[in-house]
Formats: C-alpha cells, sequence, structure tokens
C-alpha cells in the first residue's frame, strides 16, 4: 500500500455523514488545534481506534469549552449524542441498572466527538459477555518527576514477570506520563478473578521489588517509585483506549507501540493527533499489527 505520510490518502471527517459544528474552535490553545482538527484525526484513524473501542462500554471526556476548561467524565447516556451512539444496560451494585454508551462503527466515534468527546477510555471488557473481562491492563503510574527511563524499565520488568506465566503483553503510550502493560485474555474468566490476579500479582511485585514498584495507591507510598495501578482490572473500572487523544498540552494520543521500540522511546507523550499518518503506517509495518491481540487464558498465581 502506498505510504501514507505526505497526508494524502488519509480519511477526514468529511468522508463521513457527519454534521461537525464549529469545526475552528481551537480546543488545544497551546497548539492552535481545532475540534476539526481532532475530528480529522479521529476520521483517519477511525479504524484502528475501533479495535479496541467498539463494543466496550465507555466513558468520555467531554469538554465543550477545550482541553483545559470545563471538561467532565460521562459514562451514561444523556440521550443526546448521536444516532450512532449505543445504549447497553449495565447492572449496578445496589441493583439498578443504568445505561451506558458504546460505539459499534467509526460513525459513532466521530459523533462523540462533535459533542466535544477529545478522550476515549474503555472497559476491559466488551458488552458480550460484560462479565468477561477480554484484557488484563497494568497501569504504570510514576511518582512526580521520575524520569521516564525508570518508567521504561519497569515496563519491561513487568513484561518479563507477566512472560514467565506464560502471558504475552503489549505496551501502551499512555499520552500522559506512564505505561501501561495490556493483556489480552479469552474471556474464560469473571471480574472478581481477574481482579484478584491483578491485585495479588503487583502486590507479589511490590514486595520482591520495593525499591522500583508499590501496589498502594496511596501518593506518599510512591517516593521514587511506580505504583501499579490493578485497580483498573475492576468491573466499571475504565483505561484509556488505544489512538484516544487525551485532553492535554501537545494534543497527544495514546499510542501502542513495541517492545523492541520501546527502549529508544523518549516520553509516554510523543504522538499527537498531528500523527495521525505515521500511525497508519506504523500499525501497517508487521510489529505493530498484532498489537493486542490474542486470546490467553488467565494463568495461576
Ligand atoms: P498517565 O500515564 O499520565 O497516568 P493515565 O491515562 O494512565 O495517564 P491515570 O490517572 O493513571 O491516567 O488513570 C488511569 C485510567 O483511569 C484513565 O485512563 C481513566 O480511564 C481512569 N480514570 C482516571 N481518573 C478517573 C476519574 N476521575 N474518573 C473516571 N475514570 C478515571
Ligand atoms: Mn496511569
Ligand atoms: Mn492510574
Amino acid at each position: 500500500s502506498p505510504s501514507l505520510r505526505d497526508g494524502e490518502d488519509l480519511r477526514t471527517a468529511a468522508d463521513f455523514d457527519l454534521r461537525l459544528t464549529s469545526p475552528d474552535r481551537v480546543i488545544f490553545p497551546e497548539d492552535n488545534l481545532t475540534k476539526g482538527d481532532l475530528a480529522n484525526y479521529y476520521a483517519a484513524v477511525a479504524d484502528l481506534l475501533m479495535v479496541d473501542l467498539a463494543n466496550r462500554p465507555m466513558t468520555l471526556i467531554r469538554c465543550p469549552s477545550g482541553r483545559s476548561k470545563n471538561c467532565f467524565f460521562q459514562k451514561h447516556d444523556s440521550g443526546s449524542m448521536g444516532a450512532h451512539v449505543l445504549h447497553v444496560p449495565v447492572k449496578e451494585g445496589d441493583g439498578t441498572t443504568e445505561d451506558y454508551l458504546y460505539v459499534d462503527e467509526p460513525i459513532g466515534a466521530l459523533e462523540c466527538v462533535q459533542m466535544n468527546t477529545i478522550e476515549f477510555h474503555g472497559w476491559g471488557s466488551r458488552i458480550d459477555p460484560l462479565e468477561k473481562p477480554d484484557r488484563l491492563v497494568f497501569d504504570l503510574d510514576p511518582d512526580e518527576g521520575l524520569g521516564f527511563d525508570r518508567v521504561k524499565t519497569a515496563a519491561l520488568r513487568l513484561r518479563d514477570m507477566l512472560a514467565d506465566l506464560g502471558l504475552e503483553t503489549f505496551p501502551l503510550l499512555s499520552g500522559g506520563k506512564g505505561i501501561h502493560v495490556v493483556a489480552p485474555l479469552d474471556q474464560s474468566r469473571d471480574w472478581p478473578t481477574v481482579k484478584s490476579f491483578a491485585e495479588r500479582f503487583s502486590r507479589a511485585i511490590a514486595e520482591a521489588e520495593p525499591e522500583t514498584f508499590t501496589a498502594n495507591i496511596r501518593k506518599n507510598q510512591r517516593k521514587g517509585r511506580i505504583f501499579l495501578d490493578w485497580l483498573r482490572n475492576q468491573r466499571g473500572a475504565t483505561a484509556v483506549l488505544p489512538y484516544s487523544a487525551r485532553a492535554r498540552e501537545g494534543a497527544p494520543v495514546a499510542a501502542p507501540v513495541t517492545w523492541d521500540e520501546l527502549p529508544d522511546l523518549k516520553g509516554a507523550n510523543i504522538f499527537s493527533i498531528r500523527d495521525a499518518a505515521s500511525l497508519l503506517d506504523r500499525a501497517a509495518d508487521k510489529g505493530l499489527k498484532k498489537w493486542g491481540q490474542g486470546r490467553q487464558a488467565l494463568p495461576d498465581f
């Protein structure tokens, strides 16, 4: 296939049956990037985004006044998102049922962008079977000021320890400060089982290598270390999805990378919504084709 690097052949928002209002409104003021720029980014990477976003209960971060003020999380339906933004009833702990949002085709994601969504976050399961996660996520949260080299080393260490249990994992640059280490699962185990694995495994690592890791969410336990945020693996929790933009300076995106290239990467926010063409090129390269793919049984631990 021809290289997309010069921006030719990229899909744009105009290729979708979408009424995009205020495309010239600046939503990343430091970067002079507009709602139209964001919609064009999502249009270009839509097929890649949908690999993980499709049929997954999602939480949106919407920012009607631009990326830095009045942003809010939305996980329930307000009834007005768009014709292709769908609802799935989810039983809450208190016995009530709430409609959660999901999409199953790119136009649904674009409709969310029209409604000022910047970020797409998702559950660890799809809507069916909702109670059986299809992935584990270890969200590595470095202490304030800890260098990215330490985060990379920790991610590689975590990869090795999960590989020792037979789990293949894939690194995601969060677009913020950290790395998410993702293991696809075969949807054979329920939420309590997956959460329990994530917690016990994280606590064991923190005990074995306390100079690097903590499994304690309290910030004052983090000093110079990396919090292994296993809490992403409980029913209802979300993590940012691959190719989601972030409502942060620089308009970064959450980007899948390979373990081979990770040691050379300079930060978790090196890709931005300006990089749609190179993200598409990267995805077409062999190394990233199988990112996040596979159906693995949760190992015993
Ligand atoms: P960073 O690498 O900078 O930590 P991150 O996306 O991992 O970026 P975290 O604060 O570690 O940010 O959050 C991990 C995930 O937890 C988020 O991607 C999001 O899905 C979810 N999350 C965090 N804060 C909230 C919140 N206030 N409400 C709902 N979900 C949240
Ligand atoms: Mn994090
Ligand atoms: Mn976290």
